[in-house]
């Protein structure tokens, strides 16, 4: 029977081995950490965002330009699919009011545990402490608590994730063992601001209801405070364009607005009212409800002077600038760009260098925003890398080529 080696046990990886199981190959994980699923058990502290309810071409759109060539991979394994998977595990799913999509235990952990004992009941190994280092020829080189081990495979399965925090396995280490791999970069993680002491103060508040803009595009949802700057949902959404202006131009202001709910007449005319002797903090607190950490950044953006008159300081509202000056790097970024290109694949997610050697998960040269995008790309990858190798393994070699000959 064929032998597959699944490297990595990700969430990619593994869903590639119980595809592949299924079909009656003898499948092994090898994973270099003690334990499968560390960076899924990670994201499950945040509730495990597992996909999105937005249509599919809403969906797809959140990867860019990598939409073009994954749109097959996520209508073969599509949200509804990863649902039912989860549900299959008995892990049922509900639709939060963003659309994001979680499993009702709202953790990853419980998942985990039955699907490593389904694919313990389809026979999958799981090799513990097995860290791949490359090539030794056509055979797979390990270090292993016993020492070097090299190993043949009929196929390859390569989940080996990106690179954004390592401490949980993915340290983007197998990028000097192949060709072709795009430098990576973080992806949804923090920027830098240049805080004023004060506002230094608020770290650990969330500004929720917001409005973040830059280059046009304006995102709604919350912030987090934090000693070096900013993070959170709003961030993350633009974390890509944001990350690309500030490597080219040093910084990239965006816009906040506070009260996106409300037009700019409208924050005027509440603003608009006698203030008795209040104190503008006050007087911004009972006609808008903003809170001090709202009152500060305003500060921070516009200067400790705010205008007094209704419409200029109703304009500072819905429109705060403030100078981004840095991002976070990969150690705690929630994923990574870049990876291996896609000129390396062929449309099976097979190398075309290494015949029968295929590639899945964030390892790919893919990027989304945070929503349920990454996991769901990260099982249809790890799907459609398993399809490819069983394809691959049903057709016969091609015949040897004829022996030359002198004639015409
Ligand atoms: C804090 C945090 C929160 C997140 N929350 C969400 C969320 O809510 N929703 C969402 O969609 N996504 C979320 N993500 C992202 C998501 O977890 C990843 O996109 C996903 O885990 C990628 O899966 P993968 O299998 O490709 O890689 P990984 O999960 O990184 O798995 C790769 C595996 O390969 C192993 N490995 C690496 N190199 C070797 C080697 N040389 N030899 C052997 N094994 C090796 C690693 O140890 C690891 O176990 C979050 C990430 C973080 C960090």
């Amino acid at each position: 029977m064929p032998e597959i080696a699944v490297i990595g046990g990700g969430p990619a990886g593994l869903f590639a081995a119980e595809h592949l199981a299924r079909a009656g190959l003898n499948v092994t994980v090898y994973e270099r950490m003690p334990s499968v699923g560390r960076k899924l058990l990670m994201a499950g502290r945040g509730g495990l965002n597992l996909t999105h309810s937005e249509d599919f071409e809403a969906f797809a759109a959140r990867y860019g330009e990598a939409a073009r060539w994954l749109r097959p991979h996520l209508e073969a394994f599509p949200p509804e699919a990863l649902r039912a998977w989860a549900e299959g595990l008995g892990q049922p799913t509900f639709t939060g009011s963003s659309g994001r999509v979680f499993p009702t235990a709202l953790k990853a952990s419980p998942l985990l545990r039955a699907w490593l004992a389904r694919l313990a009941d389809l026979g999958v190994t799981i090799r513990t402490r097995w860290r791949w280092t490359g090539w030794d020829g056509e055979a797979l080189r390990f270090e292993t608590p016993e020492g070097g081990v090299t190993v043949r495979a009929d196929a390859v399965i390569l989940a080996l994730g990106g690179a954004s925090w390592p401490r949980l396995g993915s340290d983007g280490a197998w990028a000097g063992w192949t060709s072709h791999v795009a430098p990576f970069r973080p992806a949804n993680m923090g920027f830098d601001v240049a805080w004023s002491p004060v506002m230094q103060g608020f770290a650990g508040q969330p500004l929720k209801g917001i409005a973040l803009t830059f280059e046009g595009r304006a995102v709604r949802g919350e912030a987090m405070v934090t000693r070096y700057g900013l993070e959170g949902g709003v961030l993350y959404a633009l974390s890509a364009p944001l990350r690309d202006a500030i490597v080219a131009r040093a910084s990239a202001t965006v816009s906040f607005d506070l009260r996106p709910d409300m037009g700019a007449d409208d924050v005027a005319r509440r603003l608009d009212r006698p203030r008795s002797g209040q104190s503008l903090s006050n007087h911004l607190r009972k006609t808008l409800k903003l809170s001090p950490l709202e009152t500060n950044l305003l500060r921070e953006a516009h200067g400790k002077d705010l205008p007094a008159e209704p419409a200029a300081l109703a304009a500072t509202i819905k429109a705060a600038p403030l100078r981004l000056t840095g991002v976070q790097g990969l150690a705690r970024a929630i994923s990574s760009a870049g990876g291996l290109r896609l000129e390396a694949l062929d449309e099976t997610l097979m190398l075309k260098d290494r015949p029968d050697v295929f590639a899945a998960g964030e390892m790919l040269d893919w990027e989304a925003p945070t929503g349920g995008y990454l996991l769901q790309t990260t099982f249809a990858t790890g799907l459609a890398a398993a399809k490819g190798a069983l394809a691959r393994l049903a057709t016969p070699p091609p015949p040897p080529a004829p022996p030359a000959t002198d004639r015409p």
